[in-house]
């Protein structure tokens, strides 16, 4: 094994890549595999995560093998390698015969720094016999979420690359990717054999993007078209919507009304799609109001704010769409709101999908965790930044909790009266009519179903409407009722209902119509 100076890192840093130290972690995990560590990389993209295996490879004996599914990006890397003057090569469906003989033979003559492979290629019997017999100095496995079967990248050959780690138990490997959420890390590590492997998380956080995320009290357009015009207009946003229905509408009610909005979703004709995206990104100041079909590959620097009108369904897909705000570094916004209907449809659609039990309670647990960001009252990056393992010191001063910190309330007695009142009508209503019994409203429906002679009729008058709908939306968020399944969106109560039920349970709740903590136009940093 090559004599390991403390320095040797960062003179090749210097001398072959040209930078001047580390950024993050790097110096810190390149310490760490040079050494003969095996890691877990979770770094965003864009973070730096190449020369995480790049200098080991060159720090060490041997050639580092890189595992990569992503061929079109391949040929750029191998050729920027060369260009600093590492002897690189790739091997993939796209070399003739020839060429991916004369990198073969390079292999075998310990010719090579460097050697990109695509998965299928490398686990060909004949690949697996030829490392054998070359000397390895690491294992990359870029992109490691295309092991995670439930993910969008799923590659069936990303899970036979354990057979890596019984291969080749003494190489070390580094597997890096920039989805961090927990349960892919698991299937990593499980998938993988990375058990002892060290685990480093960084970068995730986006300190220029400002985040608030408020409940949807009254018409949430009008008051996205007030944060518009007030905090950012003529400036180019992106405007996030569940449905294409409602992507049409909103960009047109918005053009309706002064802005420069054009629609962008699956069922719009691909010319138009290409239009669309390529005036997006020429053009100074439009607004495309989008459903998630829309940022994929898309870098445009200076978008000045990402707005959802409806709720994303995971913390990832939040975390993704609003990081396309503020690329350039510059102070941009992360707006959000969402009310009842969203919570409602999401646990409904979610129910009724027919995925099997481990995958819904896989997506069960994403939505609990994107609904625990909406309705928390500490520091929104804090919980963002730790729900994908980054220790982040909150409060961060850039969020709307930490702005303005939100007012929390004693919901017991509410929250009991509302439980009870479920209970009564026999748990088949949905919110509608149990906050009409609630307040004691006298319409047909309640009358017919003698819904006037419950207990629970008329007790509700320390709250209104819109305060009743506000708490079921609570209480649905914290799980402490659930929605059925027919699609009538009745309420249930669960097991987390009972402790309050019978008051063994507090139940302390951020209080509603928070008007969002505002950007001065005028910045003062
Ligand atoms: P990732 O693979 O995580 O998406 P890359 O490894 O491609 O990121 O790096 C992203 C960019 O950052 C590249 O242009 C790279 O040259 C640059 N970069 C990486 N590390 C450093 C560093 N220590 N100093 C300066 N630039 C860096
Ligand atoms: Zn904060």
């Amino acid at each position: 094994m090559t004599e390991l100076h403390p320095d040797r890192a960062e003179h090749i840093l210097r001398e072959v890549f040209g930078y001047e130290r580390f950024r993050g972690q790097q110096g810190e995990i390149v310490r760490h595999v040079s050494a003969g560590g095996d890691a877990l990389v979770l770094m965003p993209t864009g973070g730096g995560k190449s020369l995480c295996y790049q200098i080991p490879a060159l720090e060490r004996d041997g050639v580092g093998v890189v595992v990569s599914p992503l061929i079109a990006l391949m040929q750029d890397q191998v050729e920027a390698l060369r260009q600093n003057g590492v002897r690189a090569a790739y091997l993939n469906s796209t070399l003739s015969t020839e060429a991916g003989r004369e990198v073969e033979s390079r292999l075998a003559s310990g010719d090579l720094d460097l050697l990109y492979v695509a998965p299928e290629r490398l686990l060909l019997p004949r690949m697996l016999e030829r490392l054998a017999n070359a000397r390895i100095a690491l294992f990359a496995i870029d992109e490691a979420h295309c092991v995670s079967q439930w993910g969008h990248d799923f590659r069936p050959e990303y899970i036979r690359l354990s057979v890596l780690h019984e291969r080749f138990p003494a190489v070390p490997r580094i597997a890096l990717t920039a989805t961090a959420d927990e349960d892919t890390r698991q299937e990593i590590v499980e998938r993988l054999g990375l058990e002892g492997a060290r685990v480093f998380v960084s970068g995730f956080d986006r300190p220029n993007i400002r985040y608030r995320i408020a409940e949807a009290g009254g018409d949430a357009r009008r008051r996205l078209l007030d944060f518009i015009r007030e905090e950012h207009p003529g400036e180019a946003g992106i405007v996030y919507c569940l449905s294409r229905k409602r992507v049409e509408a909103v960009a047109e009610w918005l053009c309706e009304h002064g802005l420069n909005a054009l629609p962008y979703h699956a069922g719009l004709s691909a010319e138009l799609r290409q239009t669309h995206q390529a005036r997006f990104l020429r053009e100074e100041g439009l607004i495309m109001v989008a459903t998630i079909a829309f940022g994929m590959g898309i870098d445009k620097p200076d978008v000045r704010f990402v707005a959802h009108l409806n709720l994303p369904r995971s913390v990832e897909a939040y975390y993704q769409e609003t990081g396309r705000a503020g690329r350039d570094g510059l102070p941009a916004d992360a707006w959000m709101s969402y009310g009842l209907q969203d919570v409602i449809t999401l646990r409904q659609m979610q129910a009724a999908s027919e995925a099997d039990e481990a995958r819904k309670r896989l997506e069960r647990h994403k939505l609990d965790a994107m609904l625990a960001l909406c309705e928390t009252t500490a520091c929104r990056r804090g919980v963002l930044l730790r729900y994908f393992g980054d220790p982040f010191e909150a409060p961060c001063g850039n969020c709307d909790n930490c702005l303005s910190p939100p007012e929390t309330w004693d919901a017991t007695t509410a929250a009991q009266k509302a439980l009870s009142c479920v209970h009564r009508t026999g748990q088949r209503f949905g919110v509608g009519h149990v906050v009409d019994v609630l307040l004691g409203r006298e319409g047909e429906r309640v009358r017919a179903l003698g819904h006037d002679r419950l207990s629970t009729y008329g007790i509700g008058g320390e709250l209104d409407e819109a305060g009743w709908r506000g708490l079921f939306r609570q209480l649905i968020a914290h799980g402490l009722l659930a929605v059925d399944l027919e699609g009538h969106g009745g309420l249930r109560l669960t097991e987390a209902s009972r402790p309050v039920l019978r008051g063994e349970a507090h139940l302390h709740l951020r209080t509603q119509s928070r008007p969002p903590a505002r950007r001065a136009r005028a910045r003062s940093e």
